[in-house]
């Protein structure tokens, strides 16, 4: 089913879907996040076509999958959302900077400004996800299953999918990110997927079909 979480600074409405499954185990998918990064709302979308189209697969965790996080900047294929903020550098961790409002990374007025990063907290704080995919894209062969918090194990067996690098580090500091909010301050397993922008949607899609159901399923057996 699809669920309101409410709306972007352009009263644009922003959605997730939802697929029940067993109880305290919820994987949350988001796309989105840059404007600019449309290979990532595709495979939002895709993997809830492929959710809903097969009641078989991926039945041991919840799924709670919002495709576009920033829809006025996807509406403009730009990074940043209607306020020129960089909702990937407004949450409120303990490294947040305000930067140079000209600046692609600009991190807003103060932490949390921004409607759309409040959507994204409330959500997790809703569902208590205990693993986080955040679909991206990047240039220059830097693609990789970047990991924060206790994400190593699942980001390991992404690559084994998708043969991207493992990464636990981005490579540049990234304050504010959703994943030091998640990931690092929160303990949530939280994985950023850096997809190849040189690669079509379709290859994209074929590389990680498998690594966005498979791994957020593997669950070690603990029941006594
Ligand atoms: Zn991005």
């Amino acid at each position: 089913m699809l669920i309101s979480l409410g709306e972007s600074v352009e009263r644009r409405e922003i959605q997730a879907y939802v697929r029940p499954g067993p109880d305290g185990r919820t994987t949350v998918v988001l796309g989105g996040f840059h404007g600019d990064e449309p290979k990532s709302v595709s495979l939002a979308r895709s993997l809830i076509d492929r959710l809903r189209d097969d009641p078989s697969i991926g039945i041991d965790t919840q799924w709670i999958i919002v495709p576009i996080v920033n829809p006025d900047g996807f509406e403009r294929r730009r990074r940043r959302n209607a306020n020129l903020v960089d909702l990937n550098r407004n949450f409120p961790t303990q490294n947040w900077t305000q930067g140079s409002k000209r600046s692609r990374m600009y991190g807003g007025p103060e932490p949390a400004s921004e409607p759309e990063t409040n959507i994204v907290i409330t959500l997790v704080e809703r569902y208590a996800p205990e693993r986080i995919v955040t679909i991206h894209s990047i240039s220059g062969g830097r693609e990789c299953n970047n990991f924060d918090g206790p994400g190593e194990e699942i980001a390991r067996a992404m690559s084994e999918h998708n043969s991207y690098p493992v990464a636990g580090s981005i490579g540049y500091p990234t304050p504010g990110s959703f994943g030091t909010w998640a990931g690092v301050e929160r303990g949530i397993a939280t994985i950023t997927l850096e997809l190849p922008a040189a690669h079509s949607t379709a290859r994209c899609w074929a590389d990680n079909r498998a690594a966005l159901v498979d791994p957020f399923c593997a669950y070690a057996n603990t029941q006594a």
